[in-house]
Order: C-alpha cells, then sequence, then structure tokens
C-alpha cells in the first residue's frame, strides 16, 4: 500500500519521489510507504489553499452552507467507522476496542462543530444611539495543521472541524509514525463535497515536512499538538512572519487521591487514565499522590490491578494494552523504567515486556512507588503505560507535588471534602481539572493546559477564535463630535 499526498483535490507523489516506511508496532514490519514531502510539496498545497481562499467558495459561504458540508463529512466518517478504527489499530497499535472510540469521537467533531458555526453570533457594542461598533469574524486564511501521533485521526478531526468551520482552507501534516487514517480523509472530503483546494493533505517528516509549512508566509496561523520542545521550535519559526499559534504540548497530570475519597472509583480512574490508549495520552495520569493514611493499600491495589491489564495484540477485542507506536518510542519508555530502577523508586508492576509478547513493542502496565519529586520519572513525560506514586501528608503538601513540573496540562482530584475541592480547584496549576471523575470531555469547554503544557485554548468558540480575526467595524450613526484642527 502506498500513500501519497492530497493537494489541490488530487494524489500527487512528493515532487522529489522521496519515500518513508511506516511499521507495525505490533511486528515493527513496515506496511506502507508514504510520500515524504518536503517544502516543494508544502508550497504547492499552500498555494492550492490560498487559491480556495481568495477565489474559492469556501470562505464566502454561510456558516450554514458549511455546516451542511461538515455534517455530510461526520456521516462519511460513520459510514467508514471499522475501517478507520482498523486502520488506526493496526498503525498505530492501539487496541481495536479503543480506535473505535476514536472514529466515534471524530465524526462528533464535525457534527460538533457544525452547531457551533451555526449557533456563533458576532458581538455588537452600542454606544447609546450614537455609535455602533460591530465585530465580523473572518477566517484568517491557509491554516496549517500539524498533528502527532497518538490518537491520531481523532485529533486531526479535532483541528481540521474548526478550521473548516471557521471557512479556512487546511493543510494538514499527520505525523510520520501513523500517517494511515489520514489517508482516508480524501475519500471522505470528496464525497461530502468540500470545494477541491480546501482540503490539503501533505505527509512526511517533521523537520521537512511540518518545518517548512510553519516557515510559509502565506500561512498566517498554526494548530499544532506535539511534544513541548517541538512546540518551542516552531514558536522560533514562526516568530518570523508573527503567525497565530494554538500549542496543545505535553504533560505529567497529577491524580490527587485524599483518605475521604471514594478509593474504588479513584482506582478504576488512577488505572484507566494512565493505561488506556497505552499511556500515549497528553492528559493521562501519570503521577498519582496519595495520602499517607491510605497509601501502601492504594499502591499494594493498583499494583495489582496494573498486573491484571491484559497486554496483547492490538487487534484482539480482549486486549486492553497494545503496541507502542514504534521501536524508537519503545526504547525512550523502557529507558525510563532503567532510569526509575537506578532513581530508586520500587518498582511494584511491570516493567518488562510480557513473556508471551516476544516481538512488537509491548511494555506490561508499569507501577512505580516511592517516587520524589527529584527523580527523572516523576519530572518528565513517559508517554507509556507507567504510573509514578508518591505519597503526601497534608493538603498543603499535596499541592506543593501537583504543582512540582513544568507542565500544568490536567489534574485530577478525588476528595469528598467540598471545601478542600475548591482550595485546590483554584491553586492547582492546570489547564482543566476533573473532580472525583475521569478524563470526561465537554467540547464547548476550553482545552489546554499553562506552563510547558501549551499556550491557547481550543474547544467550541475557542477554536473557532484560532481561526478566525476579530474585525471591528465602528460606525458613528450621529454626528459624533470632531475636534476640529486648524479650523479658523
Ligand atoms: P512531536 O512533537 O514529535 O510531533 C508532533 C508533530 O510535529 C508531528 O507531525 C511531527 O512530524 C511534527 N514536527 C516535528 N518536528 C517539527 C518541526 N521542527 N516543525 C514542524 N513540525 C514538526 O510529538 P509526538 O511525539 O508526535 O506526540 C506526542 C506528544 O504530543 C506528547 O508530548 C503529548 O503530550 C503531546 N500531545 C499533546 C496533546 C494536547 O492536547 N496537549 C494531545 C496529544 C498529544
Amino acid at each position: 500500500m502506498n500513500l501519497e499526498h492530497y493537494i489541490g483535490g488530487a494524489h500527487v507523489p512528493s515532487v522529489s519521489g522521496a519515500t518513508f516506511d511506516a511499521l507495525e508496532p505490533a511486528s515493527n514490519e513496515t506496511y506502507l510507504t508514504v510520500a515524504a514531502g518536503g517544502p516543494e510539496d508544502i508550497a504547492a498545497a499552500v498555494a492550492a489553499a490560498r487559491k480556495a481562499f481568495t477565489d474559492g467558495p469556501w470562505p464566502r459561504m454561510t456558516g450554514e452552507q458549511r455546516a451542511t458540508v461538515l455534517r455530510r463529512i461526520a456521516a462519511a466518517i460513520e459510514s467508514r467507522d471499522d475501517r478507520i478504527a482498523a486502520l488506526e489499530c493496526r498503525d498505530t497499535g492501539l487496541p481495536i476496542t479503543q480506535a473505535r472510540g476514536q472514529a466515534h469521537r471524530a465524526a462528533h467533531n464535525f457534527r460538533f462543530f457544525a452547531d457551533v458555526i451555526t449557533t456563533l453570533g458576532e458581538d455588537v457594542y452600542r454606544v447609546a444611539s450614537a455609535q455602533l461598533n460591530y465585530v465580523l469574524r473572518k477566517p484568517v486564511g491557509v491554516a496549517g495543521l500539524i498533528t502527532p501521533w497518538n490518537t491520531p485521526f481523532m485529533l486531526e478531526t479535532w483541528k481540521l472541524a474548526p478550521a473548516l468551520a471557521a471557512g479556512c482552507p487546511v493543510v494538514l501534516k499527520p505525523a510520520e509514525w501513523s500517517p494511515a487514517s489520514a489517508g482516508l480523509l480524501p475519500e471522505i472530503m470528496e464525497e461530502a463535497g468540500l470545494p477541491a483546494g480546501v482540503f490539503n493533505l501533505v505527509h512526511g517528516i517533521g523537520e521537512e515536512a511540518g518545518a517548512a509549512l510553519v516557515e510559509h508566509p502565506d500561512v498566517p496561523v498554526i494548530s499544532f499538538t506535539g511534544e513541548t520542545g517541538t512546540g518551542q521550535v516552531i514558536m522560533r519559526t514562526a516568530a518570523a512572519n508573527l503567525k497565530t499559534l494554538s500549542m496543545e504540548l505535553g504533560g505529567k497530570s497529577p491524580l490527587i487521591v485524599f483518605d475521604d475519597a471514594d478509593l474504588d472509583r479513584a482506582l478504576d480512574a488512577a488505572v484507566f487514565g494512565v493505561f488506556s490508549l497505552n499511556g500515549e495520552r497528553c492528559t493521562a495520569s501519570s503521577r498519582v499522590l496519595v495520602q499517607d493514611t491510605v497509601y501502601e493499600s492504594f499502591v499494594a491495589r493498583l499494583a495489582e490491578r496494573a498486573s491484571r491489564v491484559r497486554v496483547g495484540s492490538p487487534d484482539d477485542p480482549a486486549t486492553e494494552l497494545g503496541a507502542l507506536v514504534h521501536p524508537e518510542h519503545y526504547e525512550r519508555v523502557m529507558d525510563y523504567v532503567r532510569i526509575g530502577v537506578e532513581e530508586g523508586a520500587r518498582l511494584v508492576a511491570g516493567g518488562s515486556r510480557p513473556a508471551d509478547l516476544p516481538v512488537g513493542n509491548f511494555l506490561s502496565a508499569t507501577v512505580f512507588a516511592d517516587v520524589t519529586p527529584n527523580m527523572r520519572i516523576f519530572q518528565e513525560e513517559i508517554f507509556g503505560p507507567v504510573v509514578c506514586v508518591t505519597p503526601f501528608s497534608t493538603e498543603a503538601e499535596a499541592l506543593e507535588l501537583a504543582n512540582a513540573t513544568r507542565y500544568g496540562l490536567a489534574a485530577y482530584l478525588w476528595t469528598n471534602d467540598l471545601r478542600r475541592t475548591h482550595r485546590l480547584a483554584q491553586s492547582v496549576e492546570a489547564g482543566m481539572l476533573w473532580v472525583n471523575s475521569q478524563n470526561v470531555r465537554d467540547l464547548r469547554t476550553p482545552f489546554g493546559g499553562v506552563k510547558a503544557s501549551g499556550l491557547g485554548r481550543e474547544g467550541g468558540r475557542h477554536s473557532i477564535d484560532v481561526y478566525t480575526e476579530s474585525h471591528i467595524v465602528h460606525l458613528a450613526t450621529e454626528d459624533m463630535p470632531i475636534p476640529r484642527f486648524g479650523a479658523a
């Protein structure tokens, strides 16, 4: 199977003819050859998108007209949900049951933003009867979308849907470790009747295709999801053209358990929060902070549950934890397991490849206890099925530990003390906090992080803000006083 770029409504190879191989994480065998885009391919895609912006119908349609197409895109995704889930499962190593959920969420993203764009108003500021100030929301231009390999199809659509809803033609650069499901987008867009040139797709390596997209002067906005380090490189490059940036970056999110919480549910949430999606999840609850009064018993139960998480072939419906995306990433995660042991953390579950899975990127659900804030495994994003557990005694100590990393994406709090909940909710350094809940998304709410976890928010109208300019018109409806400089 070969994957090409999709530019101006046509499937095309790279101008240079270059390709790269995609590996199947369960076997590490090559199963896909993909066009490797460079600056020339990005230039062609941006030119097609720019033409769609300046001359095409898409930016000029009403929100309702665009919403009709977005709803057809959602239907086209749903009619392929088994295929999308199977591709995603093979390409990323996600368990098939979890890959299915991602295809549903992708369709929902388009339906949701169809609703947002048809219900979103534009503001008017009236100054008595003398002046009317009204805001026009205008699509900002060609949007550059750069996405990571974890839950790729869902995250690509999380950016595509609002960008298209806002009227922006797009150039999407999917992650090179998970290109397969994006390969279905051209036929989906065509079936839905999206005008040619509005959706463009360039595959390729980040430092080549991704960097060229960020550098291109005709792309005024970049929405990026990926590692913090990559985000920093992109910000530096984007400064040359003063681009609008939306940055969804890494995380090391705490899950704080007080002894008055429903400990059974907190345990379920802790296990699911870090081992679902193979632990390759930006909002993973990868640091579990537990009050000392219940610490030992919680650690023992967490270890016992982790040891029973079913690791297996991604396409087996019984599998809970599949294969990590790529051998390089697998080595990185395994290095962290070694580092944790060397740093003196107590390995209480997992830490190695399951004996019955000799090939592929498999790691048992791994739990480190007695992790201290000075350890690298406490501070650094591992992005795999590895959780660190740390005890605390007081609320103040819990807060200090929760805030003791450079990240600030999500946090999870388990307590039944109402006043404590509100105190912590206001002082935890995180863009998002879930209280007595697992990570359930409401697409209207602002999604994003603080500190090294990102800049800006996406979700609901916040996403539309990324892809539109607010253009204010000041209109005098009566004669306003005008100082008469130079008058006789
Ligand atoms: P990554 O930063 O390596 O790559 C992300 C994308 O950027 C890929 O498409 C890659 O090709 C591209 N890229 C790489 N270098 C580039 C450059 N110099 N210029 C332009 N583009 C470049 O990230 P990843 O390893 O694919 O994804 C995992 C990371 O994503 C984790 O840190 C995770 O926390 C983060 N993430 C964050 C969120 C969120 O919403 N905050 C969601 C999912 C993943």
